[in-house]
This record gives structure tokens, sequence and C-alpha cells, in this order.
């Protein structure tokens, strides 16, 4: 749940106040977040310093909250690093790609063409790639599915050439993508051979493509490119799997560059342009950041959950009954999990939603009925008490069984819950009994 991160958040709001401690617990937890996310260690303890600095020196915004205060500085501080976005106009231009063998050069290629023929502008594409045996017939069979105008000349190394007479085949198209070649790694004769293409090509965008799971190599890599023939903006893919492309970050502030778009998949519709509170919540290991923060404000501070005496394996009715409201409060359930970390409620079904929500409202109804001590203490409601309680509520005396073995699964959960780390809602909810 990025748990351990909102938990140290969570301490913070209770705190009430800004006191150096409950600064580092989030520092740390944020820390351990971007280094996962394969950040740069580097950027990293900058980063903390001046999110410690800032989060204690700078008032606290009036209507804002300690916790509200040190998200934004965090936000903010991610934000200053990545940048908002490298605009890639709807306009006629030449772009040039560049990145190692596997980055993801070619299927950008075919991806971006199919971006601006779905905008409506005319683009053609040129395999420069004569390194890689096979580069032409990928490159052209991508661009066949769409119907993309492609030049290539099959067999011939020179390179060069081909872009030569590639853009003047090409040249009433209006936008122009170039793939080239890469290398295993980063080697000499490919530097040169991109400053060759790029004073022939003159391209007005150079995007430098990096796979999510680069790393640390993610800076040498930029800096190089930079260093020879200077880089537009960075597209980062396979962000459909399990990297966070954390590397990144140290492209871009190496070649104060920005992102321009990420690729989700392997066909030609999986190109997004990059969203930095979307990046940054990936990174973050949360959901969607702002709305999540903004909907539990409304929600939590009111009533607060004890999720400190819910960790130590105290869990009451009273305390599920605060967890359904503020669930509740929260909006339809779907939603709240859909802003869950890791789009937790992605693989659950619009049915599974309904049967959980009314089973929800029908155990609020239940509890309704219940005398406070009951609440504290369940244990206490033995089977004459049920049958009051189902009376009370218009329910069967079955279902004030099935809400205590819920509370009862849900009870052991919590302390299992404890340390656990990640935790899969689905499966929590199979263990409930919610589905
Ligand atoms: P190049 O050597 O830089 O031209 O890289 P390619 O475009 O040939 O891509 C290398 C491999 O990565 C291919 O198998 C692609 O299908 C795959 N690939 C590229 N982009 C993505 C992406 O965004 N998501 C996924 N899952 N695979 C990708
Ligand atoms: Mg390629």
């Amino acid at each position: 749940l990025g748990s351990s991160l909102q938990d140290a958040l969570k301490k913070l709001v209770n705190s009430g106040r800004i006191d150096e401690k409950s600064v580092n617990d989030v520092v740390k937890d944020i820390q351990r977040a971007l280094l996962q996310a394969d950040v740069n260690v580097q950027l990293v303890m900058n980063m903390s310093k001046q999110i410690k600095e800032r989060a204690l020196k700078e008032e606290v915004p009036s209507g804002m909250n300690p916790r509200e205060h040190v998200i934004r500085i965090v936000y903010q501080e991610l934000i200053n690093i990545i940048g908002e976005g490298t605009e890639i106009n709807l306009e006629p231009q030449t772009i040039m790609m560049i990145g190692l063998q596997g980055s993801g050069k070619t299927t950008t290629t075919s991806k971006l063409a199919r971006y601006f023929q779905k905008k409506g502008l005319k683009p053609a594409v040129i395999c420069a790639d004569t390194f890689r045996p096979g580069a032409y017939h990928q490159l052209k069979s991508l661009c066949d599915k769409n119907s993309i105008p492609f030049y290539g000349e099959e067999g011939n190394e020179d390179s060069l050439g081909i872009v030569e007479r590639g853009m003047d085949k090409l040249g009433k198209y209006d936008v122009l993508i170039i793939d080239t070649a890469g290398r295993h790694s980063l080697e000499q004769d490919l530097i040169e051979e991109m400053e060759q293409i790029n004073s022939i090509a003159k391209p007005d965008k150079k995007l430098l493509v990096l796979d999510a799971a680069i790393g640390q190599q993610a800076s040498e890599q930029a800096r190089a490119f930079n260093e020879s023939i200077g880089i537009s903006g960075v597209v980062i893919t396979k962000l459909d799997g399990t990297a966070k492309g954390g590397g990144a970050l140290s492209a871009v502030s190496e070649t104060n560059s920005s992102i321009a778009f990420i690729g989700v998949g392997e066909t030609s519709g999986d190109l997004e342009k990059f969203e930095p509170d979307r990046f940054i919540s990936r990174l973050l290991g949360m959901g969607d950041i702002r709305s999540l923060i903004e909907k539990a404000e409304e929600s939590l501070s009111e009533e607060e959950l004890d999720v400190e005496s819910m960790m130590q394996g105290r869990f009451t009715l009273k305390d599920m009954y605060k967890q359904l409201e503020a669930v509740n409060k929260m909006g339809p359930l779907k939603q709240v999990m859909q802003m869950m970390p890791g789009g937790m409620g992605q693989n659950i079904s619009e049915e599974q939603f309904q049967v959980t929500s009314e089973k929800l409202s029908r155990y609020r109804i239940i509890m309704d009925s219940m005398t406070v001590d009951e609440m504290d203490d369940p244990k206490l409601i033995g089977s004459s008490r049920i049958k009051r309680i189902s009376r009370g509520s218009g329910s069967k005396p079955d279902d004030v069984r099935e809400l205590l073995k819920y509370h009862k699964t849900m009870q052991n959960a919590m302390k299992n819950f404890r340390g656990a780390g990640k935790f899969n809602m689905k499966k929590m909810m199979k263990k409930f009994g919610m589905q």
C-alpha cells in the first residue's frame, strides 16, 4: 500500500504539527520508495535534504495541514527534477530517435507515426538502422500495419545515404521520423554515426529512448548523447512492466531535458503523453496522490481512523464501523480503490464492486442496532443478542453472524497486515468474503 509511507504520513497528520522526527520519518520512507524505483542515490539524498529543510523552515500555508505541506514539497521537488514534460507539437517537423539497442526506438518510431497520423498529420518513417539485421523488416512491417509511408534500403549499410534519399523521397509528408541504429553498449562509433545523421537531417527534435528498467546507466547515456548532438526530450518505454523508470530522472536532470512520451506496450497505440503527476505517483508507489490526499483529507480529518490500534491487532466493531464510514465518505468504493497504489481496483469487476458496497451498507445497518458495549467487545454477542440485533435491524440472524465472521477475519488480517509491506486488495477482499 506504499503502506509504510502512508503510515508515516498518517503519523504526521495525527501529530498535528511539523516536528523534525516526523519529517524525518516521512523522508526516510520517500527515500526508500525512490531508491526502489531506481532513482539515483545522489539525487535522492540531495532531494531529501531539500525536503527536510523546506518542510521545517517554510510556514505551513493556512488551510493546509502538515501532511499536505510535506507532500506538496515532495511533489514540487520531484517536479523540479523531472520537469513538466517535453511538448511535441502537432506541426510539420523532423524527429530523430536515438538510444541503445533494445531500448524501444523502432517500436516507438512506429507508435509516434501512428500518434501523428491519428491527430490528422501525415507522418512518414525512415529506417536508418543498418546495423541490426532485420531492422528494415521490423520497421517496415510495423509501418505497413497502419499504412504509414516508409523508406529504407535493405542490405545497404550507408545509413547517411539512406537518410538523405529518404528525406528527399518523403519530403512531401508533414512529419518525418528517423529510426536509427543502437549498440549493446555506449560506443564511440555509435556517437559518431548519430553526429553525422544529425548534421545531415537537421532534425527539429531528438528523442532519447530509454528502457524503464535502465537504472543508473541512464545518466551516462544521456550525457554522452546530449554532449554530442543535444537531446530535446526523453521517451521511457516498457512502463507497462514492473520497472518504475526512476533511472530516467538522472537522464533528465543530467541533460536538462524532460520526458515527452512513455511507452506502455508493444503495439502502435501504446504510447502516452508524459504526465508528471502520474509518473511521480508511480515512483512513490502511491496511487493518484493528489486526489487520494484531497479525498482522504475531507473524510479522515473529521473522525480519525485509529490505524495504530488496528495495527496492534485491537480492531473492534467500532473500528470497523468507522472504517466503513470512512470508505463510504471517500466515495464509491471502486473509485477509492482505483486511487490506491498499484491499481488495485483494476482487476475487480463492476459486479464485484456492487456486491461489496451493498454488503458494506448492510453491515452498517446491522451495527446501528448494536449497543456501544457490543461494538467495543463483540465477544459479548451470543445467540440471544444476535436475535435482538437481527430483529432491530430488519435482517436475518445469519446476516449478523456473517458480519461477526467478517469482523473476525478482518481483525486477524489486521494483525497479519502489520509489517506485511505490500498487500493485495483483491486477496484481502476475498479473505473477508466481500466477493
Ligand atoms: P530498438 O532496438 O531500440 O529499436 O528496440 P525495439 O523497438 O526493437 O524494442 C525492443 C523490444 O522491446 C521489442 O520486443 C519491443 O516489442 C519491446 N518494447 C518496446 N517498447 C515497449 C513498451 O513500451 N512496452 C513493452 N512491453 N515492450 C516494448
Ligand atoms: Mg531498432
